[in-house]
């Protein structure tokens, strides 16, 4: 078997703020006894890989960042999917968001490795207006860039090839080829626009946390507390 899933929204409740986010004790454990029985785990996060592996904290377990263009594998040596020329197409259409909003308040760009966010959690509507203006502007200048429209974010991607799936696809033959054991059933959980693109494209167990009316995913959790219960009761069908 073969464990990922995003972090925010799904193992921890989603906050105003993100830098507040932090993984509650319980579930941390959940996690590490789940890739200690031998089982592949995996966390994939839009945050940068630094960031989620701080608050996530263990050892041992795959780490994918930036919607999985990159990955950390379980001995800590990184592997980049991003190819190249990405990150100078993402530095440009960074540019021209930042020229677009400048003076408009409430909105805030992150500028990741090989992909951009542009955060209007809180904006007043006008400057909601000028934000979906502006991705619009850089995706009519680099066609390629793929939109990711999530909780009060507008993200930005190299291309329509860099989701979460690709990502959970390379870790299983990177997997594969270390050990002959497989295939592996996958479980990925998730709650984002971009975990849907991972669920219509895996075969396996796809889940959506959240109440949603619209998913790809063949099966649901309300909340990251009945993700903490699909866990624990994982980790009993392995004692
Ligand atoms: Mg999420």
């Amino acid at each position: 078997m073969a464990f990922f899933c995003d972090f925010d929204g799904t193992l921890t409740p989603i906050r105003r703020n993100p830098d507040a986010v932090g993984l509650a004790p319980r579930v941390r454990g959940l996690i590490e006894e789940l890739a200690e029985s031998g089982i592949i785990v995996g966390v994939v996060s839009g945050r940068k890989i630094g960031d989620v592996r701080k608050r996530v904290g263990l050892r041992r377990i795959w780490y994918g960042g930036a919607h999985g263009l990159f990955l950390r594998d379980r001995e800590g040596r990184t592997h980049s999917l991003a190819k190249p020329g990405h990150k100078a197409r993402i530095r440009e259409a960074a540019n021209l968001l930042a020229r677009q909003i400048r003076g408009a308040s409430g909105l805030r760009i992150e500028r990741k490795i090989a992909t951009v966010a542009l955060h209007y959690r809180g904006a007043p509507l006008k400057s909601q207006a000028i934000a979906r203006n502006a991705v619009a502007r850089a995706m009519e200048r680099d066609p390629r860039l793929c939109l990711l429209a999530s909780k009060k974010v507008w993200g930005l991607l190299p291309d329509a090839q860099s989701d979460k799936w690709g990502a959970i696809s390379f870790i299983m033959k990177h997997e594969q080829r270390r050990n002959s054991d497989g295939p592996w059933l996958v479980i990925f959980i998730g709650d984002d626009a971009t975990d849907e693109r991972a669920f219509a494209r895996m075969s396996g167990i796809s889940i959506v946390v959240g109440e949603k009316t619209k998913t790809a995913a063949r099966y649901w959790l309300r909340s990251p507390g009945e993700v903490r219960k699909f866990l624990e009761r994982l980790n009993a069908t392995r004692r």
